[in-house]
């Protein structure tokens, strides 16, 4: 498995030199098992494996790294389906689809990186029908469309778009599984189990790699490469409720604000509407795309009133705010009115059987309602993180230097919702993520295959490379502390919840942004009790954690600094969108160990890629 393998303390640095490594508190040094790929991509969720399979199929020595087993990653969870301008189920244009994603993004997208995405769409989405995903048929065979929110035709003047190819509503899952059969096929190393700590950075700047831990065996190894790509998914965990994973961490923003690069647009986080009252598990927006509408304490259906238009399927910000607006007016459903009944009882029960299984079964198990007689009770909760790490169209890393803002940081990549490309600006469309990780994990492949030859000698590893990783790993090894980190995680979570959610203003900022400085500097005095390096869930909780709280501090940072509403970003206070003073992306850095936050911005991308469509000048929002 491993070349320049060396255990107990010494390891090589690629030319045969014994590298010291920093010395454990119990004594012994930690060793390093060394290994050299042309590509290391980590994070097998949708968009690290087609990450990994691009790679592979040009001929690039490539490993996945991956904390879980790449089928349980959080695409798996993906119900509602893909975006892509085939044209199935009435007319389309990529351009329409161009649009109502610059539209969406309330017009902080990089409109050259949205042409990219919705052009290459339906070929991505054929090629994913080529390798396997069972998509739902039309009666004449063809891949089944459905209507999502924000989806429009003729530029927002014709009907709703049926847009968003769906496998049932089962869509992640199946392309998951195929992504990852299909990258098996290729000579691609799966590092599955293994936690990623820390970017190994050299002083021009440049990312050479990556050190990870073997959870099940404990062994530390340091990954050598011309390209790593970050593919760790969103970092929804920050908050109290949230539709992601518990895995879902954002651990490789973590990495790049400690390896001093920015994360961008971190204030934008999407509420979902339609979470289960309690649980938080997703209700697909599909649900409301195949006819479900949303009720208040009085019956009404509100939705009429916020978005005379598109009503229950205006875009997800809107339907968010519109109902923690009537919850916070006294028409909310439930003994404590806290929460909004979701109807699907009037639907065909074959048609819920056929097209909604799967929240169906959601239903019944966490709210325990039959979907065909009574409404689910539903609220917002966190389901979408447009800020992330700044990449170019191509997936590579940006961060500002020498005054360009759209540097390239050598050896850096990443795509998915880790990454901020930024196709979805202050606000994603339903069904553009994954269609977003399909098209950008596959560029990343295609420009690192322009990039890097096969097998292409590489430079040995700077004196001291990883030894940040180990550092990291050993402090909160042996913290030893007097607060639990699950106490910590908690106080982040809530101060999350009440300080950064759907309704902002300055106010609640404010005391947001004490507070959870507030927990950051408590931090220091974590405690973890497992002392052991073998399948130490206290200790990658406690890594995890510190992964979130930096991110959850930039997030309130960014939003606290941002005076309008934009997308996701609504702020009482600052009710307009304000294009001349904040048409453009904020970009956060970190001082991780001062625990300081500095805010810059970075210009939005104001031009497209080709000249088939103009750049789509911003409008006022009217739903
Ligand atoms: C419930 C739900 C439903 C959704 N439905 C839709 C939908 O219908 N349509 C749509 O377009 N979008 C949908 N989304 C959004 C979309 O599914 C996600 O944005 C997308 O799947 C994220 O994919 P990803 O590849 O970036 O990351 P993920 O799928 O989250 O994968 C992250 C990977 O990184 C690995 N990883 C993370 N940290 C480390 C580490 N430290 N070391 C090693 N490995 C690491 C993990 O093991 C995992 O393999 C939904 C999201 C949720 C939560």
């Amino acid at each position: 498995m491993a070349e320049n393998a060396t255990h107990n303390g010494t390891a090589t640095n690629g030319s045969g030199q014994p590298h010291r490594t920093a010395p454990a508190r119990n004594g012994k040094a930690y060793g390093f098992v060394d290994h050299t790929f042309d590509v290391v991509v980590v994070g097998a969720g949708g968009a690290g494996l087609r990450a990994t399979l691009g790679a592979a199929q040009a001929g690039l020595k490539t490993a996945c790294i991956t904390k879980v087993f790449p089928t349980r990653s959080h695409t798996v969870a993906a119900q509602g389906g893909v975006a892509a301008s085939l044209g199935n189920m009435g007319k389309d244009d990529w351009r329409w689809h161009m649009y109502d994603t610059v539209k969406g993004s309330d017009w902080l997208g990089d409109q050259d990186a949205i042409e990219y995405l919705v052009r290459n769409a339906p070929q991505a989405v054929y090629e994913l029908e080529h390798f396997g995903v069972p998509f739902s048929r039309t009666e004449d065979g063809r891949i089944y469309q459905r209507p999502f929110g924000g989806m429009t035709t003729e530029f927002g003047q014709g009907p709703a778009a049926q847009r968003t190819c769906a496998a049932a509503d089962r869509t992640g899952h199946a392309i998951l599984h195929t992504l990852y059969g299909q990258s098996l096929r290729h000579a691609t190393e799966f590092y599955i189990e293994y936690f990623a700590i820390d970017l190994i950075m050299d002083e021009e700047g440049a990312c050479r790699g990556v050190v990870a831990l073997c959870l099940d065996d404990g062994t530390i190894h340091r990954f050598r490469a011309k390209k790593t790509i970050l593919a760790t998914g969103g970092y929804g965990r920050a908050y109290f409720s949230a539709t992601s994973a518990h895995t879902c961490t954002g651990d490789g923003g973590g990495m790049v604000l400690r390896a001093g690069l920015p994360l961008q647009d971190m204030e934008f986080v999407q509420f979902h509407p339609t979470g289960i009252y309690g649980a938080g598990c997703l209700i697909t927006e599909g649900a409301r795309g195949e006819g479900g509408y949303l009720t208040n304490s009085e019956g009404e259906r509100f939705m009429e009133r916020y978005a005379p238009s598109a009503k229950d399927l205006a875009s997800r910000d809107v339907v968010s705010r519109s109902m923690t607006m009537e919850i916070r007016e006294g028409r909310g459903v439930g003994k404590d009115g806290d929460h909004i009944f979701l109807h699907l009882d009037h639907l065909d029960p074959a048609v819920l059987h056929e097209r909604l299984p799967g929240i169906s079964e959601s239903a019944r198990i966490f709210a325990g309602v039959d979907v065909t007689k009574e409404p689910i009770p539903v609220l917002p909760t966190v389901h979408y993180n447009m800020g992330g790490i700044p990449t170019n169209f191509h997936g590579e890393v940006l961060t500002k230097k020498d005054g360009d803002p759209d540097a390239v940081v050598p050896g850096l990549m990443a795509v998915g919702e880790a990454g901020c490309v930024s196709v979805h600006g202050a606000n994603r469309l339903g069904s553009n993520s994954l269609i977003d990780l399909v098209v950008f994990g596959r560029a990343a492949a295609l420009r690192c295959a322009e990039t890097v030859s096969a097998g292409e000698s590489q430079p040995d590893l700077p004196a001291g490379a990883g030894d940040n990783a180990l550092a990291r790993l050993d402090r909160f090894r042996y913290a030893d502390g007097s607060t639990p980190t699950a106490q910590l995680r908690d106080n982040m979570q809530r101060t999350m919840q009440s300080n950064c959610a759907v309704f902002r203003t300055g106010e609640i900022l404010e005391e947001g942004h004490h507070k959870i400085h507030d927990v950051w500097k408590a931090s220091d005095d974590i405690r973890v009790t497992d002392r052991s390096l073998i399948w130490n869930t206290d200790l990658v909780e406690t890594m995890e954690y510190d992964n979130l709280i930096a991110q959850a501090v930039v997030t309130m940072d960014s939003a606290r600094n941002r005076t309008e509403s934009r997308g996701a970003h609504a702020r009482e206070d600052f009710p307009d969108r304000d294009d001349a003073n904040w048409m453009k992306h904020t970009l956060s850095f970190c001082d991780t160990v001062g625990k300081t936050v500095t805010l810059e911005d970075r210009p939005v991308h104001t031009y497209t890629l080709s000249n088939q469509i103009e750049y789509i000048e911003p409008k006022k929002r009217v739903y």
